[in-house]
């Protein structure tokens, strides 16, 4: 009987350098690794817990604190550091980065990553940038996990200029990681996460602030009763500060034009209560509903 031939995996890439190897950078190295998409992999990151947690748990081959001695050699460098750490960290290395090298990164705004990282990048480097939009509220390598894109979209916003094939490249990279890709402008990846992403954790973030701020007494009573909705939002505010505080800085106009929509629609309901008008309260709820709905339908709840 002859024996089933084993299905030859290629790597897509020889050598992956991530510089930041937290929850993000770690689960794309763990995705990688599984399905074989790269050859070998390092990674750089300031402190040494990191690191180790790195390669204790076998994440990625090398480490370094060296972000310039992290891309030498490599042809493909993922940035997956909070978004206030890119320019410095695109000056380090754009001198060392060799001519063909995709250079892309998974920052939560695109504009203001584009603006940071593009002037440092040298000529020959195809830099494509990238968001995948997933997450959980934990950060560091620990919290990796190789399923962490499944089903998931992946939003690359390449400028014209930047090599179709390196882009094709990236985004083959991305679904054979699980994801769905789909390409996007910087300024309206920005605005459309600014209302699906940025405002739910602002409101997050003000809820259980305004709850932390009650006496000790109604404090103990939010904790104990925190299943009726709190919980979900103490979920979101709970994510990483430095990551959310980049952010909000980042994304400042896009932000501040949503927060401003959102306050007159809040206003509305403040009216509608305040009139007693049911049949308002009642329509918008029916609404929203159906767009709850919708997300089931497209898989993404
Ligand atoms: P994280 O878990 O906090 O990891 C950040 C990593 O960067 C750590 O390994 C950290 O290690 C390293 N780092 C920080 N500053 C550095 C520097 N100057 N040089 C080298 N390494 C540095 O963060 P994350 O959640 O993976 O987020 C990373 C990026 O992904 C952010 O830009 C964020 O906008 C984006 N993103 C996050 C999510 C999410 O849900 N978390 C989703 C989509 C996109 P050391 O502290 O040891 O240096």
């Amino acid at each position: 009987m002859a024996r089933k031939k084993s299905k030859k995996i290629t790597a897509l890439f020889d050598r992956v350098a991530f510089i930041g190897i937290g929850l993000i950078g770690s689960s794309m190295a763990l995705a990688m690794r599984r399905s074989g998409l790269v050859g070998s992999s390092i990674a750089c990151a300031r402190r040494a817990k990191t690191r180790k947690a790195a390669l204790s748990l076998d994440i990625v081959d090398e480490v370094t604190s060296d972000c310039s001695k992290a891309v030498f050699g490599a042809d493909l460098v993922v940035i997956a550091t909070p978004m206030g750490a890119y320019e410095a960290i695109a000056a380090k290395i754009g001198p060392s980065l060799k001519p063909g090298t995709i250079l892309t990164d998974v920052g939560s705004v695109k504009r203001e990553a584009v603006a940071a990282i593009a002037p440092h990048i040298p000529k020959g480097v195809h830099f494509v940038p990238g968001h995948p939009v997933a997450g959980t509220e934990h950060s560091g390598p620990e919290a990796g996990f190789a399923d962490l894109f499944e089903g998931r979209w992946c939003i690359l916003t390449p400028s014209s200029e930047v090599s179709n094939k390196a882009v094709r490249k990236l985004s083959t990279l991305w679904r054979k990681m699980g994801a769905k890709v789909d390409l996007m402008e910087p300024d309206h990846h920005d605005a459309v996460l600014a209302i699906t992403s940025h405002l739910p954790h602002l409101i997050a973030y003000t809820i259980v602030g305004t709850a932390a701020d009650l006496s000790d007494d109604l404090k103990r009573e939010v904790i104990k009763y925190s299943a009726s909705g709190f919980r979900d939002f103490t979920r979101i505010a709970a994510s990483d500060p430095v990551m959310w505080r980049d952010i909000f800085l980042s994304n400042r106009d896009s932000i501040l034009e949503t927060l401003q929509r959102f306050t007159e629609d809040l206003t509305g309901l403040q009216r509608a209560i305040r009139r007693s008008d049911g049949k308002a309260l009642e329509d918008l709820f029916i609404r929203t509903r159906k767009i709850r709905r919708g997300i089931i339908g497209a898989k993404q709840a």
